[in-house]
């Protein structure tokens, strides 16, 4: 054990710095794996201070849990597949919170707290009890059922309960009203029996907030389990008076709770909207009932082709199609066929496009896309009056001109790809089934549009054979 309070203030505030860094390197492709490099050396400072400095017995058992642990995780993931990122991040969200009730359990039940503090800091240290354990129990339970769903182990649907939100009302009024009886019973050296219902109501609101999302939100869910479990942990740091675990629980808490923000601005969702569920269907596909528009024109991979080779200008969108085709490596040969001819090919990607916040950035990484051609949808949206072909691949909502001409509609106000402001667009898609939010799409209907059906990944073979 270091005894030197300050070499262990100063790691954790370089752990600190690490995970501040981290962060900021996350937010761009081509600084990421600093970033990773960042939070990993962050988190080993941080473990091996906590390890040597605040450990005082005990060392063997703390070594087996280390070991038994960090296999598990190494295990887990070495397996994962990239398609499974969402359920891994899930499940790890449970552990987090899992945790903090186990700590907010056994810091009540430590026989030394009613010696340690004592009048307005006994009240101070069992609201944080009580908030870590409540913060934990829904984080933990929430995180099981968006593993679940995420998974496939419990079907998409969203659960609509028909009183839910009453349900809901009530839950949080008997957590509030347990927190009062526990904090004056814990003076008098009870709390043992309102802690435990609570933690029941917290477990309980967990499921039912997640069985009431449908499945195509989670992503949205996720990230708001993410800053949940920052929140429990932040809150077992002010337990444990550990400032690291405060900070580091803070930073997960605010990030994950501003990317949710991001994630239902460019829905255009309300937050509270996305919460309240309700919203989706299990696969995000219903088939479209909407008016006669007009006529569609198809196109074959040949035409496609052609029009690609006398191209100058071409922008390629892909969508949560690309991902279910995995047409990343097709899209990859297409496009250095065409800049081997001198084309200019560039990606839009729309900031929800796919099903999880950067899906199509990964895909375009794991299929070695190069990072300077890829851009964000404001990066290019002004662009589309000189491009000469847009090719949409498996995408529908994030192109949809409605989104702007019905400011009313479903989707209205949503920002989108303007592909239909270039010269020719051509969607790939296997029908006229609409996309996640189920409204139809006028763009399929435009007069310089033309529809390329079949899976994305058998289209693009035979466009890359055409070319
Ligand atoms: P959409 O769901 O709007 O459209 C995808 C399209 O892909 C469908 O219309 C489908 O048409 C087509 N498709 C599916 N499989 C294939 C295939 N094998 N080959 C070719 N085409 C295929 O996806 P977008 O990416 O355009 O939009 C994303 C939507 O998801 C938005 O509404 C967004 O709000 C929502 N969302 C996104 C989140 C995120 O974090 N990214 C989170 C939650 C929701 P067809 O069946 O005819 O082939």
């Amino acid at each position: 054990m270091i005894n030197n309070t300050g070499i262990i203030a100063m790691s954790y505030i370089i752990a600190t710095i690490l995970f501040i860094l981290a962060l900021g390197g996350l937010s761009n492709q081509e600084t990421a794996r600093r970033g990773n490099w960042y939070g990993i050396t962050g988190m080993a400072i941080a473990l091996i201070a906590t390890v040597l400095g605040v450990v005082t017995q005990q060392y063997a058992l703390l070594l087996a849990a280390l070991v038994v642990g960090g296999t598990i995780g190494l295990i887990a993931a070495r397996r994962v597949r990239m398609t499974q990122m969402p359920e891994l991040v899930a499940i790890l969200h449970s552990l987090v919170g899992a945790a903090a009730v186990a700590v907010g359990f056994a810091n009540f039940m430590d026989p030394g707290r009613l010696s340690h503090y004592v009048g307005v800091e006994l009240t101070i240290h069992d609201i944080e009890t009580y908030l870590g354990v409540l913060i934990g129990a829904v984080t933990f339970s929430g995180s099981v059922i968006a593993f679940g769903k995420l998974s496939g182990r419990i079907g998409g649907k969203p659960l609509t309960l028909p009183a839910r939100h009453w349900l809901n009302l009530a839950l949080l009024i008997a957590a509030i009203w347990f927190g009062r009886e526990f904090v004056l019973q814990s003076a008098a050296g009870g709390g043992l029996q309102p802690l435990i219902i609570m933690t029941v109501i917290a477990l309980v609101f967990g499921i039912h907030m997640v069985m009431a999302i449908g499945g195509a939100d989670m992503p949205v869910v996720v990230s708001m389990l993410n800053s949940y479990s920052g929140w429990a942990a932040s809150a077992t740091g002010f337990m444990l008076g550990n400032d690291l675990l405060i900070v580091t629980g803070a930073l997960v808490g605010s990030s994950g709770a501003i990317l949710s923000y991001i994630m239902c601005r460019a829905m255009n969702r309300k937050f509270i909207a996305v919460i309240a569920g309700g919203f989706g269907t299990s696969e995000g596909t219903v088939v479209a009932t909407g008016e006669d528009q007009g006529e569609v024109m198809p196109i074959e991979a040949e035409e496609t082709a052609a029009l690609l080779n006398s191209a100058k200008e071409v922008m390629i969108i892909p969508g949560y199609g690309m991902a279910v085709a995995q047409a990343q490596h097709i899209v990859h040969e297409i496009t250095q066929t065409l800049r081997d001819k001198r084309i200019n090919v560039r990606f839009g990607i729309h900031p929800v496009a796919g099903r999880m916040p950067g899906h199509m950035n990964v895909l375009l990484a794991e299929a070695k896309v190069p990072y300077d051609i890829v851009f964000e949808m404001d990066e290019v949206n002004k662009d589309f009056p000189d491009v000469d072909v847009s090719i949409v691949i498996g995408a529908n909502d994030i192109v949809n001109p409605s989104a702007l001409e019905e400011p009313e509609g479903p989707i209205g106000g949503m920002p989108v790809l303007e592909c239909w402001k270039g010269k020719t667009t051509i969607v790939l898609k296997r029908s006229m089934a609409t996309g996640y939010a189920g409204v139809q799409n006028p763009l399929f209907f435009k007069e310089n549009t033309r529809m390329l059906f079949g899976d994305a990944k058998d289209s693009l073979d035979a466009v890359f054979k055409a070319l």
